[in-house]
């Protein structure tokens, strides 16, 4: 598996990496043996960085992927591990310093790690974002200085976050950004603030390339946030696919691997069988590229949805 640098952070994360909200059964029920043997295919085939969140499942995937990893038996050092703040199922958001530092003790405790690789600031187009900038990051930071966190991040929908944070903190106390949604066949809108994030020196986590189950044969979950223009568009993109004895998936995936400004493209996986397909896409990716012919046939089909998102986040002054 290819891994490539993390923007300034030293940290080199495989291409392909493991979203493990689905861990905490937000695309239907995984049984832990399940769980546990598709970590382990993922580590042997070369994935070494993990997403998580005490919101997902409500705290269920920061405490299974923490399992699965023990079960590994993988040393602490041979994977990167990521969890997030801020955000809960029971309590909503909550960016307050005190709340988010005791948010990362429970997060430790329930993965069983001492520390995280990457401590993102979970959605914050869901408060202020002054609150961000004054309260948040300064309380990260804190969290970083004892050594809780190794690196610190934001994420979120709206890409118009990005700069209204990195442009008002100090260089170098937000390392990394986490965009979903934004770099995948049906939406590239993240690639306009690639040269922008690197010229901040911030490294780039791209997730949900198959559009959080939008571009999957068996189409998105009950709760997915999108219009129903680009849920029946992406869904006519999969029978296309379908039809032609070819993968929506696959070609989802290398889609959003093609992109060397992107450094791992994070993809919620719940089996052995979704791990091996999506290393394999990426392996196939580098040895043969992409299929061509069907990705302009997809693209096509897109285009009348194309960038199309949805709303998220408060109103922001
Ligand atoms: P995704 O686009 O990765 O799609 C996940 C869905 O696709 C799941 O239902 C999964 O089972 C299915 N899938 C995966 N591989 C497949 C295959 N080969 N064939 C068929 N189906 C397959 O969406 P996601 O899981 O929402 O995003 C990936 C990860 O990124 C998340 O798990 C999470 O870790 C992270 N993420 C973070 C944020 C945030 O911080 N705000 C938002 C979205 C995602």
């Amino acid at each position: 598996m290819e891994l490539r640098e993390l923007g300034g952070t030293g940290l080199r994360v495989s291409t392909v990496g493991f979203g493990a909200s689905p861990l905490g059964n937000v695309f239907g029920d995984v049984p832990r043996d399940t769980a546990r043997a598709a970590v382990r295919r993922a580590l042997d085939l070369g994935i070494n960085f993990f997403d998580t969140s005490p919101y997902y499942g409500g705290t269920i995937s920061e405490s299974v992927l923490g399992d699965c990893l023990r079960h590994a038996a993988v040393p602490r050092d041979r994977v990167i591990v990521a969890t997030k703040c801020g955000r809960y199922k029971d309590e909503g958001f909550d960016f307050s310093a005190n709340r988010v530092t005791r948010s990362i003790d429970e997060s430790l405790a329930r993965l069983g790690l001492d520390y995280v690789d990457i401590l993102h600031a979970h959605d914050i187009e869901f408060t202020h974002l002054e609150q961000i900038v004054n309260e948040t990051i300064p309380a990260l930071q804190k969290i970083k200085e004892n050594g809780k966190a190794r690196f610190i991040g934001i994420t979120g929908l709206p890409l118009s976050i990005y700069p209204y944070v990195l442009d008002r903190v100090a260089p170098g106390s937000v390392d990394v950004i986490l965009s979903y949604c934004h770099y995948g066949i049906n939406d590239t809108s993240l690639v306009d603030l690639l040269p922008y994030l690197k010229s901040k020196g911030v490294g780039v986590i791209s997730a949900s390339p198959l559009s959080m189950g939008l571009l999957t044969d068996n189409g998105p979950p009950e709760w997915h946030p999108a219009p129903e223009e680009l849920k029946s568009a992406c869904k006519a993109a999969a029978d296309h696919c379908r039809k032609k004895g070819k993968s929506i998936t696959k070609l989802a995936m290398q889609y959003s691997l093609m992109n060397n400004e992107i450094s791992t493209v994070l993809v919620g996986m719940n089996s052995l069988e979704q791990v091996e397909e999506n290393v394999a896409a990426a392996l196939e990716l580098s040895t043969s590229g992409i299929d061509d012919e069907l990705l302009r046939e997809v693209e096509a089909i897109l285009e009348p949805v194309k960038n199309l998102t949805w709303p998220s986040g408060i109103q922001q002054a």
